[in-house]
């Protein structure tokens, strides 16, 4: 549980055509072109949700192919960008704070596990989380319907914050409007995902081949798959707005009330910094041991369970 990415470096990746980059509102398309930049998407859920597989459909390539676990340190990115921000470099910083995070729930429980809750819970003042029902193929219709309403209301109860897709300006036009309202009720998306690719009617499909049929990702009545795409496409610019308004102030804030730095703009003593982060990276180390513990508790209960059944 807990895994999250293969590595932040792999994570952060300049977007392209794949995931309809040319689709952004013109203004902002071209700023991005002629600057460029650079958008980081966390998935994280238990292993064996699909998220490498989703991932990969998402971006139509293979994004990580060596697979390994790393822990939630969202804390540790943002605390070096803001040091970066308060030394005298600042040109040249390399930003990698986490702009959204897919977290992934099972289509096998009743809703959230108290590990979802915990998880989402701490993550949820440091990053734009985007909750997503995992494998809905595995579910009926009505199941993925009752499924949504009880992450939601799981969401609620537990005080976790999610995305919240901004209200549209009146100005808008209606077919934005009415997209924004569609993409708002499909929260969490019940995603499916497929490497392979296969033929419907003579058309090549990203899909699910099954001896009763093909799931379709593409195919919006087969699933939300097309939703999340937009989603991003369409809120990548306000996801890194938000990361930089909301999660990194209330980050820089804490810190300055903690009196980790005098004043925004100067720079924190060197050797205040060093002792930081090397705690940062004990802490980072800790929280993988930790995780790596969790997922071979994880892999032997499943073992053993399938062993007694
Ligand atoms: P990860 O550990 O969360 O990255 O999971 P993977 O992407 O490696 O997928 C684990 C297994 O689930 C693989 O056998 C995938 O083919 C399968 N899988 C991935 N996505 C889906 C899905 O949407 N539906 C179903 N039924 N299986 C899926």
């Amino acid at each position: 549980m807990g895994e999250s990415t293969r590595s932040y470096s792999s994570l952060t990746q300049e977007t392209s055509g794949y995931v309809g980059f040319a689709n952004l509102p013109n203004q902002v398309h071209r700023k991005s072109v002629k600057k460029g930049f650079e958008f980081t998407l966390m998935v994280a859920g238990e292993s064996g949700l699909g998220k490498s597989t989703l991932i990969n459909s998402l971006f139509q390539t293979d994004l990580y192919p060596d697979s390994y676990y790393i822990s939630s340190f969202i804390n540790f990115i943002v605390f070096r960008y803001l040091k970066d921000e308060s030394g005298l470099n600042r040109k040249n910083i390399i930003d990698n704070r986490v702009h959204c995070c897919f977290y992934f729930v099972s289509p096998y429980g009743h809703g959230l596990k108290p590990l979802d809750i915990d998880f989402m819970k701490q993550l949820s003042n440091k990053v734009s989380i985007v909750p997503v029902l995992a494998k809905s193929d595995c579910l009926t219709a009505s199941e993925i319907k009752k499924m949504k309403t009880r992450i939601l209301d799981e969401i609620k109860e537990n005080g976790i914050r999610i995305y919240n897709l901004p209200d549209c300006d009146t100005d808008e036009d209606e077919e934005y409007k009415v997209q924004v309202g569609q993409l708002r009720e499909s929260i969490p998306f019940a995603v499916i995902g497929a490497n392979a690719s296969v033929e419907v009617a003579g058309k090549k499909v990203r899909g699910r081949q099954y001896p009763w049929g093909v799931v379709d990702v593409e195919n919006p009545e087969h699933c939300d798959f097309i939703k999340l795409r937009t989603m991003l496409i369409t809120h990548m610019q306000d996801l890194q707005e938000v990361t930089h308004d909301v999660h990194y102030e209330n980050f820089r804030s804490q810190r300055l009330s903690r009196g980790g730095s005098a004043t925004s703009g100067k720079s924190f003593a060197p050797d205040t910094t060093d002792k930081l982060l090397a705690e940062k990276d004990q802490e980072l180390k800790r929280m993988q041991d930790m995780l790596a513990k969790m997922q071979e508790q994880m892999k032997q209960q499943s073992t053993s369970n399938l062993a007694n059944y």
